[in-house]
């Protein structure tokens, strides 16, 4: 064979495997579709498409779903990826929980587990307990998942700075842990399965994008308010990553200069000023100056036991404690995502983490903000939205993850053997 040709069997091979990745894609973002329209989407030919359709359905990735019933021409066969073509487990290891799903490849849940963590525990029990619960999940997966049986891989968000390379957890000053190579513990608890590895918000951004709340939008930032404050943007539906791949840590932006110290080391981030702790530290400051709130009955006294949940039943109730926590931590959430807007012309914010269940108390006071403090331009061309996925934003965008991954490489997945 000369170099000539074999370079040419190289690009054929290569052409055929974008091509493929292109069919994926117009299916994972449009379905159902018929093979004509796929081929008008695409701009492939017909037989092309239908070759290129052939060796999905017969990778178990794509199947038929019925036909068009408009009433010109003839009815043609409709398309979908194939539900059945696999599982994927997805986790979040959060800095006080564990949250494992199973999905199938349309992303439907059909398992869970949530299991609340403490710090205490100590790094090597939390991630002993996170490996016992992804293989509960494996288990579920090859049993429950009736017809697919294909492990298609394990996604992992974690709150922290993520290399991406080695998928190491480089930094999560929340759970206080460093230089953790989660992807190497991954694979060496279950060989041969993709990983993937990522910071939460990230993750979480994706699962928004394509299951939730940024479907379609070309220009989204989120930001998921908890523990700490995540953030993310993605942009044409990849992420944006920046140099070394820690872009979008908006929670560490300096607010206030003189502020409280954060966990980063700094002092005076906006999680400091926007976080869960922001909320519970300034119902406890109210409390301890004698203003009375329906939070010490619900907390039996005991305000070290606040929740967000709790936080939220008593301001839908009219405590003005917790409302007026709400709208200050609503305030400078509005604050930051006004100079976010403006640095970022976005097309889209959307507001996660467990402080999302408070959205519709946040938003009034975050739009207020956003009116007078983003540019007029920006601003009125930004939409703030409540991620549709709240607390399962991160898991959701493991599953997205992988299904993106997948849809890349269609032909490498399909060589995955079967637990
Ligand atoms: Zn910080």
């Amino acid at each position: 064979m000369t170099h000539r040709s074999r370079l040419r069997t190289g690009d054929q091979a290569l052409v055929r495997e974008i091509n493929l990745s292109v069919i994926m894609r117009r299916l994972l973002e449009h379905a159902s579709l018929s093979r004509a329209s796929l081929a008008e989407v695409t701009g492939l030919n017909k037989s092309t498409v239908s070759s290129l359709v052939h060796e999905l359905i017969a990778m178990g990735f794509v199947h038929e779903v019925g036909q068009t019933s408009s009433g010109v021409g003839r009815p043609s066969t409709l398309l979908e990826l194939n539900p059945r073509a696999g599982y994927i487990v997805s986790c979040e290891l959060g800095v006080d929980f564990i949250s494992v799903i199973c999905a199938n490849f349309s992303g439907e849940v059909f398992w869970r587990v949530k299991e609340n963590t403490a710090g205490s525990q100590g790094q090597g029990a939390i991630i002993e307990r996170t490996l016992a619960l992804l293989r509960q999940a494996v288990r579920a997966g090859s049993s429950e998942c009736v017809g697919c049986d294909r492990l298609l891989g394990i996604a992992m968000g974690v709150p922290g700075l993520v290399e991406q390379a080695t998928g190491t957890l480089l930094f999560a000053p929340n759970l206080r842990w460093q230089d953790v190579p989660v992807q190497a513990i991954l694979a060496e608890h279950f060989p041969g399965v993709p990983l993937f590895v990522d910071n939460e918000a990230n993750m979480a951004a994706l699962g928004e994008y394509l299951f939730g709340a940024a479907r379609g939008a070309n220009e989204v930032l989120y930001l998921s308010a908890g523990v700490g404050v995540g953030g993310a943007v993605v942009r044409n539906g990849q992420l944006v990553r920046g140099t070394t791949g820690f872009a979008a840590e908006f929670g560490h932006m300096t607010l206030d200069p003189d502020g409280l110290f954060c966990n980063c080391g700094n002092r005076g981030c906006w999680e400091t000023l926007v976080s869960q702790s922001a909320v519970f530290r300034l119902i406890r400051e109210a409390v301890a100056s004698g203003r009375p709130s329906s939070l010490v009955p619900l907390t039996g006294g005991d305000l070290e036991r606040l929740s967000i949940p709790l936080v939220v039943e008593a301001a839908q109730g009219g405590d003005e404690v917790a409302l007026s926590a709400l709208a200050t931590v609503g305030r400078y959430l509005g604050i930051g995502i006004a100079s976010l807007i403006n640095a970022f012309n976005p097309d889209l914010i959307v507001l996660g983490g467990i402080l999302s269940l408070a959205g519709d108390l946040l938003l009034p006071a975050i739009r207020t903000e956003v009116s007078q403090r983003a540019l007029r331009w920006n601003a009125e061309a930004t939409k703030i939205e409540l991620a549709q996925h709240g607390f399962d934003a991160c898991v959701m965008g493991g599953v997205a993850a992988l299904l993106q991954a997948i849809v890349l490489e269609p032909g490498k997945y399909n060589l995955l053997h079967r637990p």
